[in-house]
């Protein structure tokens, strides 16, 4: 058996080139995003072009709005494209669909060169080959029933309108080629029988296409997830046939859920789109999706796109498929919240409050500008600065951007709804909660309006706290800080006290005080 065998090719930095080339047949999710971004990293790092294709010759499943999805979540995720179809390039056009006359003329040479044959076997006729094939323990293949038509003979069947397909005459060989991630990786052609490569002259499928536009895009680096392993030494096989250079090729670890099975809707989100509505921040998930099968080989975890540049290498990529943990990504999600100025955050925040229809923008008499927010339930308006200091005291906690509405919906409310059960620390009785409240709300109602902060809020409620502790005879500060935070929360847990009273502002405090007595 013959051996075809692909090395390395060296290709100077300025002459990368690799593509990213989805098919818009679903939205852009977790690995494609990963194959994205390692095309994108190897790009920059090697001072190429990176290239966006879009793979739609499968019109029936192509959709344009999968490939707006596409489009739309590269470009969150900060992954610029050097050429593709909304910009275009040297090499374009960049969308299969319009480059069906370069195809065809491959597929004639390929026809002439008696390297590629009409088919007209039926489906019930491969159908029965294959059941008998598997019945006596074969791989099932085309057998070539049709590989030896005379010319004249194709041309009658073809003539007379007899449905076919294209089929490529696989070389029976051994194809060898060299794997940036897996290194030397081995393949027999010989069970793959001929694969039909075009439904017609103007309809070829994706392992021809592919092939085609790689030559033509002068494609140096294959950069793809490990399911198209088994595509390549098909690939190169049709690159032989074509007389073309073979790019590099580097395949990708497959992404798995905590099951270690392959990622996918099961495990939950896996649409960069979801991810984006949850409140994952785009630097979130690039420095998570770096880190899907590779490690820097030190303790560092947080990378910019800018330093996983510099630090990124194919060479660092494991073999095995990589485990995806979402804790991961809370925490560096949380990570990035921290990061990000408090007024950027509060605008990243603000349409979640929005759509769960808490606050609602006010817009100027020219509707140019938001001029302020209004709180729905209480109809009084709020600024932009009043969301960031309630966004400044939750955003050590948050892990994700819609959390924001769980966490801080009590400030937009007019009366909170909660159980008087929670407002009960450890053994108090009803009558020590009201007694608690009582003298909070006593306390706090001498504070002049502009003394009313956060140290002075802190100050007096630890004197009392620690009064009262004295009076019961007991332990801790709980016994009147838990029930005060309860009644202006409304929840089991929150921001201090002293940071929810500073911002809901006197009046509201003494008030959501006095509802809480009420309630006991
Ligand atoms: N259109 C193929 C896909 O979406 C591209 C595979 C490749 O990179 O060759 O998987």
């Amino acid at each position: 058996m013959t051996e075809s065998r692909t090395e390395f090719r060296f290709v100077k930095p300025g002459e990368v080139r690799v593509r990213f080339a989805p098919s818009p047949t679903g939205f852009l999710h977790l690995g494609l995003a990963r194959t994205a971004l390692v095309n994108y990293i190897f790009a920059r790092k090697n001072e190429g072009k990176f290239i966006l294709r879009i793979e739609d010759t499968d019109v029936k499943r192509s959709k344009e709005v999968f490939e707006k999805d596409i489009l739309e979540g590269l470009k969150w995720l900060g992954i610029k494209w050097d050429e593709g179809p909304d910009i275009g390039g040297n090499y374009g056009p960049y969308r299969q669909s319009q480059r069906r006359a370069i195809y065809r003329r491959y597929l004639e040479k390929l026809l002439k060169e008696g390297k590629a044959y009409y088919c007209f076997c039926s489906k019930e006729e491969l159908e029965a080959e294959r059941q008998y094939q598997m019945s006596i323990g074969q791989p099932p293949h085309y057998s070539g029933r049709c590989a030896s038509l005379s010319k004249e003979e194709v041309e009658r069947r073809l003539s007379e309108g007899r449905p076919s397909v294209i089929r490529f005459r696989m070389p029976s060989r051994k194809v060898v080629f060299n794997d940036l991630i897996r290194g030397r990786v081995e393949f027999d052609t010989s069970l793959i029988g001929d694969i039909v490569i075009a439904k017609d002259l103007d309809n070829p499928l994706y392992n021809f296409s592919v092939v085609v536009d790689d030559f033509e895009m002068k494609i140096t680096h294959v950069i793809r997830g490990e399911d198209h392993i088994s595509n390549t030494p098909k690939q190169i096989l049709i690159q032989e046939a074509l007389g073309f250079s073979h790019p590099t090729y580097a395949h990708l670890p497959l992404i798995l859920g905590p099951d270690r099975t392959k990622l996918s809707k099961r495990h939950g989100a896996v649409a960069i789109s979801e991810y984006r509505k949850k409140g994952y921040l785009p630097q979130a998930l690039i420095n998570f999706m770096a880190f899907l099968g590779w490690n820097p080989g030190t303790e560092r975890e947080i990378y910019s796109l800018n330093s996983l540049i510099k630090d990124f290498s194919l060479d660092r990529i494991q073999k095995s498929g990589a485990v995806f943990n979402i804790k991961r990504l809370d925490f560096l999600n949380g990570f990035y919240i921290r990061q990000t100025p408090v007024e950027k955050l509060t605008e990243l925040c603000i349409p979640y409050l929005v759509e769960q229809n808490l606050i609602e923008p006010v817009w100027s008499s020219d509707k140019l500008y938001v001029k302020g927010y209004k709180i729905v339930a209480t109809g009084k308006t709020i600024d932009f600065n009043y969301l960031t200091k309630i966004v400044s005291i939750y955003r050590e906690r948050l892990k994700k951007l819609s959390e924001i509405v769980e966490l801080t919906d009590f400030f937009f409310k007019e009366k909170l709804d909660y159980e008087k059960q929670l407002l009960k620390w450890r053994e108090m009785s009803e009558r020590e909660i009201k007694y608690a409240l009582a003298r909070a709300e006593k306390q706090l109602s001498r504070i002049e309006e502009e003394d009313w902060d956060r140290e002075i809020l802190q100050e007096i409620l630890v004197r009392e706290a620690e009064k009262l502790a004295e009076k019961l005879k007991r332990e801790g500060r709980g016994y009147l800080l838990w029930p005060v935070r309860v009644a202006l929360t409304g929840k089991a847990t929150s921001a201090s006290p002293f940071e929810v009273a500073e911002v809901l502002g006197k009046e509201r405090t003494l008030r959501r005080l006095r509802q809480a007595i009420e309630m006991i």
